[in-house]
């Protein structure tokens, strides 16, 4: 269990322990979201707040920074020694930052992008039009097909009318394999960068259970607090020497002003713990448990887009399914003290603030200790709630069963014991 904090400040000191109050009495299913060690807490409430170091490691210019220099080289050794690549930026403030950098470091405004788009799985800055990567690019969209599958062929017919500067492969919502060989194919026939967006499935990645894009994609990124259980942040990476020096001027000064060393502190605690053998554990299990869960669904005649998931998140259709939308059953399972999102599905016919799906994943719960048994009874909970979505008195009855089950699995302070 997280400790509660002490302030000075009454108001944000209380608003914060029912927070951390909230976290644990949830059963927490937000696919990217999870919960960090406290070593991790610790490192991010550090006094490296109080420092300011625009630039890099050795080129600052800022003085004072011998110390930081030697945190933000480790958190970069690190990293790319997860992924097995060669340069690394740890700067970006979030993913969507990071994103920005990328589209800066490989494109001029107007130049033309092609990433998936938002229905079937795909982030807001993969070329949505409300986002800076729609609006300053010229963005085209490949979609999944019927059954939620990505079409290779279809995507190589639509890169080559579109001829895009770059291709964002990498989601926020697709439960199945992303063949990063195939997308470097498609790439090299139109003459386009690879771009690999691997937030969601990072830590899958480094633990070797999904492929990975580093020998593929031209620039790689990922979010920090995902899968790969760290701080919030981002991290950013190549193989090519010239790419990098690009990526390091778009970051800063391009779109951030000094680091943020206490967050670069915690993630490069995060990067040591996964580069721990519990930390491949810890993959399997979301991995396992991740199946089991979506399999139970299915076996209960649920419909999950495009079928048993093959990594940490899935989609279950509750308007085919429980004839509710995304936002009903989000509202329904909040009661019970399980917290899920509303999401767009493929071909989805409500607006993105309503939906008909909802997203899963295990990764948080598998960190409280979750096994397959759990899931399945989490399952059966979910599944009856939404059959009978006005049944107060079973409704009373889950919460209590959730109750007992984070009462029975509290967050850990450490994944190293
Ligand atoms: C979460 C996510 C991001 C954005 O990360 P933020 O830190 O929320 O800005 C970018 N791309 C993908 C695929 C994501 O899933």
């Amino acid at each position: 269990m997280y400790r509660n904090i002490s302030l000075e400040d009454k108001d944000i000191e209380a608003l914060i322990n029912l927070e951390r109050n909230r976290q644990e009495e949830h059963i927490e299913l937000i696919a990217s979201e999870n919960y960090v060690s406290e070593q991790v807490l610790k490192a991010a409430g550090s006094c490296l707040t109080n420092k300011y170091g625009e630039g890099y490691p050795g080129k600052r210019y800022y003085g004072g920074c011998q110390y930081v220099d030697e945190i933000e080289k480790l958190a970069q050794e690190r990293i790319c020694k997860l992924f097995n690549m060669k340069y690394a930026n740890v700067q970006p403030y979030s993913g969507s930052v990071a994103n920005a950098a990328v589209y800066m470091s490989l494109l001029e405004p107007g130049d033309k992008v092609l990433g998936l788009d938002l229905n079937s799985g795909g982030h807001l800055t993969h070329g949505y039009k409300i986002s800076f990567s729609g609006k300053f690019y010229e963005s085209y969209a490949y979609s999944v097909n019927e059954e939620g599958f990505l079409d290779y062929d279809q995507i190589l017919s639509i890169a080559k009318v579109v001829k895009p500067k770059m291709i964002i492969c990498g989601y926020s919502a697709y439960s199945q394999i992303v063949e990063f060989d195939k997308f470097r194919k498609i790439a090299d026939e139109v003459g386009a960068y690879l771009f690999a967006d691997i937030s969601h499935i990072s830590g899958l990645i480094i633990a070797g259970l999904h492929p990975s894009p580093a020998e593929y994609a031209d620039v790689v990124m990922t979010t920090t607090h995902k899968t790969l259980r760290g701080t919030r942040g981002a991290v950013i990476l190549t193989n090519n020497e010239e790419l990098f020096k690009k990526i390091n001027r778009s970051v800063f000064p391009g779109y951030q002003g000094g680091p943020l060393f206490h967050q670069i502190a915690a993630k490069a605690v995060s990067f040591y713990e996964a580069l721990q053998p519990q930390f491949i554990d810890y993959q399997k299990q979301v991995l396992l448990n991740s199946k089991t869960f979506c399999q139970t669904f299915i076996n209960k005649g649920a419909r999950v887009i495009s079928g048993l998931t093959k990594n940490h998140l899935f989609l279950l259709d509750v308007k085919t399914s429980y004839g509710l939308t995304g936002k009903q059953a989000e509202d329904i399972l909040k009661q019970m003290n399980i917290t899920v999102n509303k999401n767009s599905i493929p071909n989805d016919t409500e607006n993105p603030m309503v939906t008909s799906g909802i997203r899963l994943g295990a990764p948080a719960m598998t960190s409280r200790g979750f096994t397959e048994d759990e899931f399945i009874i989490l399952a059966n909970l979910i599944d009856k709630a939404l059959r009978e979505p006005q049944n107060e008195n079973l409704h009373n009855v889950i919460k209590k069963e959730v109750a007992k089950l984070t009462n029975s699995f509290p967050i850990k302070k450490t994944y190293l014991s």
